[in-house]
């Protein structure tokens, strides 16, 4: 059969496009030829540096060298995400990507904890979680047989430049210009090409929308529409600045709530990511900024870049001979490193469904209903951060706290509100150990845990809590400091 989709045209060239040119050079640049056509004109987001643990996998089908790119991107190891003030002011925790303890086969180790906090063993969960030990004191290697797990902060104006290298040593080209109109076919509505301000046209067979914000494709040429969630996730602007590092960078991201919002704080090598995320219906822009500007340490190193979004997502992320990649398909919003990994998730389903023979209508529908499931219930781990807290000092925090959210979120929250229990669903991207370790820091207390928990003796019971501690407090021992980690094993060139 013949091959019908032969050019692949990809829109933008921020983290989006340079991820997808990556991935189709590298796979099918043989027999598809990959175009990127981006405008200097036209600024990258310039954030996105936090990270989850699956971009290593996408890594890996890459090819990619950890020590080669972590010096590159200037990146520092992530063991999780520290959320301060989120339950209440002065109160954090700590999502971290390990598993606590040991699981059985009818339930999670949570319930075992549960056991053991009724008889009186008050240790806290994460002195049974390596990951939180580790970021707790500043610790971290790479160990054997994914010992540890962990994910990346990077910069992500470098890891575009990266995967760019990368992309164009794999045969993917590059063209320089802004677009200035989509051309569509008149009687199918397909895209056929993009105009350039210098005159040039670009044609092909299928478009890939990385044009950030402005989703000149999807939106701006075949109209999908989009589907609001503020009412969910009403954080609606940013500030963004970067900062000196005072001191040794700590493996894991901070998350500290505000008023009207939270702060992030990213540290890399040789600085620090900062960024205020705020709602513009309770802060404005002014306070905002003198808010960034009080809680940021160290001198700035760029000026404060102001940011607009609106959450939610596009009614279809691939649309006729159009797939939208980033931020042109929509956003959450950056609480938990999502965006990147849903780049990651759209491609590789978008490669598992790629239509060489041509676009049929069943390939787009079946990659719209499992991208539209597992957007949803991302999107419903992130509304629980909002949701389950005991804040009501702001008329931000009490709209959260009593605003109505979606039925599955409600029924998973119940759930483990009554027995402590949590199921993940295939294509959803948190799993149990994630949902767990936030709603019990967001302060939901199960009323009660599996019996299968009191088969052991109280005495069994001790004993079995006391070597798991054992057991993580040994290993933890035994790490180097984050900092001595990244001197030995990424030192950055920048
Ligand atoms: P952009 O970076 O905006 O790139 C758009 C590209 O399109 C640019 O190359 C531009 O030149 C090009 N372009 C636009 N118009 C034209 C035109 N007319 N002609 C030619 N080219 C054009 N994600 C995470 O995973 N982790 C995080 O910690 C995180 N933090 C975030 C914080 C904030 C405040 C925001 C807003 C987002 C965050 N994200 C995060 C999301 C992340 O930044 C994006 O998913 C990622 O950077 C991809 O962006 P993009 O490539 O879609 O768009």
């Amino acid at each position: 059969m013949q091959n019908k989709v032969k050019k692949v045209v990809v829109a933008g060239g921020g983290t989006a496009g340079w991820m997808a040119a990556a991935l189709l050079s590298k796979t099918m640049g043989r027999t598809v030829e990959i175009v990127l056509v981006e405008s200097d004109e036209i600024p990258t987001v310039g954030v996105g540096e936090a990270t989850i643990p699956p971009l290593m996998t996408f890594h890996n089908i890459l090819g990619i060298d950890e020590r080669e790119f972590m010096a590159e991107v200037n990146g520092t190891f992530k063991l999780g995400i520290s959320f301060q003030n989120w339950r209440q002011n002065e109160h954090e925790y700590l999502h971290s990507f390990g598993y606590a303890g040991k699981d059985c086969w009818a339930c999670s180790f949570i319930h075992f904890w549960l056991a053991g906090k009724k008889q009186g063993i008050n240790h806290p969960y994460g002195d049974y979680c390596a990951e939180i030990l580790a970021a707790r004191e500043g610790k971290f290697a790479v160990l054997p047989k994914g010992g540890m797990n962990y994910a990346y902060h990077m910069d992500a104006g470098k890891y575009a430049a990266y995967l760019r290298r990368l992309s164009e040593g794999w045969g993917a080209t590059r063209q320089e210009g802004k677009i200035t109109n989509v051309n569509l076919n008149p009687e199918t509505g397909d895209i056929e090409s993009l105009n350039l301000a210098s005159g040039e046209l670009v044609a092909g067979d299928f478009f890939i929308d990385c044009t950030g914000f402005r989703a000149l494709l999807i939106e701006g040429a075949l109209n999908t529409g989009f589907e609001d969630w503020s009412h969910w996730l009403p954080c609606d602007r940013a500030m963004a600045v970067q900062t000196e590092s005072l001191g040794e960078p700590i493996p894991y991201t901070r998350s500290i709530a505000h008023d009207a919002g939270w702060q992030w704080r990213i540290p890399l090598q040789t600085r620090v990511g900062n960024g205020l995320v705020y709602s513009s219906k309770y802060l404005d822009d002014d306070a905002a900024e003198q808010l960034l500007r009080n809680n940021i340490n160290g001198a700035t190193l760029n000026d404060i870049k102001p940011i607009r979004f609106r959450t939610g997502t596009r009614r279809k992320h691939w649309n006729k001979n159009c797939l939208a990649l980033g931020l042109a398909s929509g956003f959450l919003e950056p609480l938990e490193s999502t965006s990147i990994h849903m780049i990651q998730r759209s491609l590789i389903r978008f490669m598992q469904l790629f239509p060489s023979f041509g676009v049929q209508q069943s390939d787009i529908d079946e990659f719209n209903i499992q991208n539209k499931l597992e957007v949803e219930r991302t999107r419903d781990f992130i509304i629980l951060h909002y949701k389950v807290t005991e804040r009501e000092d702001s008329d931000f925090w009490r709209y959260c706290k009593h605003m109505e959210i979606p039925a599955a979120l409600e029924q998973k929250i119940s759930l483990f509100r009554d027995s402590g229990r949590v199921f993940k669903i295939e294509n959803e991207l948190f799993g149990e150990e994630s949902w767990m370790q936030v709603m019990m820091g967001q302060g939901i207390e199960p009323k009660s845990y599996h019996p299968i928990a009191d088969v052991m003796s109280d005495n069994e019971l001790e004993d079995f809590l006391a070597s798991l501690r054992k057991s993580m407090r040994t290993n933890v021992d035994k790490l180097p400091s984050h900092q001595k980690f990244l001197d030995f094993y990424c030192k950055t060139k920048s």
